[in-house]
């Protein structure tokens, strides 16, 4: 996979050692999240919405009400600035100052466009989602056409993006190395606790493996259990 080019508009400038433009980096990090915030600009007003996303190749899909402010924006096919955040622990200085948190992150770039046919959509929503929960999908009772009518699906195309990622202990300064401070990192992940059955379910079915097992890949640094 080749890298995204470094521009202008992707380019880290605070410790660019922890960035990177590698596509594998982003997709990882963009596959492993279950909510992204997509930032867009209406008449000089920025607003950031948070989101479920899933990717398929180079391009990322969103789904929402067919009114929404954002799928207005991105039916005109203008650009949006997507960020994601996997937070991976909190980091303690012994100084105020050096305080931080581990993360993976990636800022994306792209332009929308309305995913027309039904055929598509339903693919796309597909991918949405498979993304959450693989395997749910042929489960599942599809969408009626007045259902996929209600949904927008928007395909974004990532033409840039950059991903961030630190990890490991805190960077205090040599001479802070004797405070009596504890320092080090509280690691931090998301995980899935017991399923809870509806209950208004009419059986009682057994909770399906991909829930049972249930837990985000966790790709690209190492972890405590
Ligand atoms: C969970 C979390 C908490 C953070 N907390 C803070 C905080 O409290 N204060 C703080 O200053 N910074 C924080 N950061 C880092 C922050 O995201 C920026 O990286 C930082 O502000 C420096 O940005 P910059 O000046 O290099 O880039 P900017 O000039 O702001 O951005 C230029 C380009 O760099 C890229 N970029 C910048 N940041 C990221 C990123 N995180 N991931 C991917 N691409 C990026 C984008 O493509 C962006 O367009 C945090 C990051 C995460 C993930």
């Amino acid at each position: 996979m080749s890298d995204f080019p470094e521009t202008d508009r992707n380019r880290i400038h605070r410790i660019p050692a922890r960035g990177s433009y590698d596509r594998e980096t982003v997709y990882q990090i963009i596959d492993e999240a279950l909510v992204c915030h997509v930032g867009f600009a209406r008449e000089g007003q920025p607003f950031t919405i948070p989101m479920l996303h899933a990717r398929r190749d180079d391009t990322l899909y969103l789904h929402g009400a067919r009114g929404s402010r954002l799928f207005g924006h991105l039916r005109e096919g203008s650009p949006v600035c997507v960020s994601i955040a996997l937070l991976d622990g909190i980091v303690f200085a012994r100084s105020a100052y050096h305080h931080s948190m581990n993360y993976r992150s990636v800022v994306l770039f792209g332009e929308g466009r309305e995913v027309e046919t039904e055929e598509e959509k339903e693919r796309a929503l597909e991918i949405l989602m498979e993304h959450v929960a693989p395997g749910r999908w042929r489960e599942v009772r599809r969408p009626s056409p007045a259902e996929l009518a209600a949904t927008s699906v928007a395909a974004i195309r990532i033409q840039s993006a950059s991903a961030k990622l630190r990890s490991g202990p805190p960077v205090d300064d040599e001479a802070d190395f004797g405070l009596p401070v504890w320092a080090g990192e509280l690691p931090l992940r998301q995980a899935a606790l017991t399923p809870q059955p509806d209950p208004e379910s009419r059986q009682e079915l057994p909770v399906p493996g991909y829930l049972a097992a249930y837990r985000r890949p966790f790709l690209t640094v190492d972890r405590n259990p």
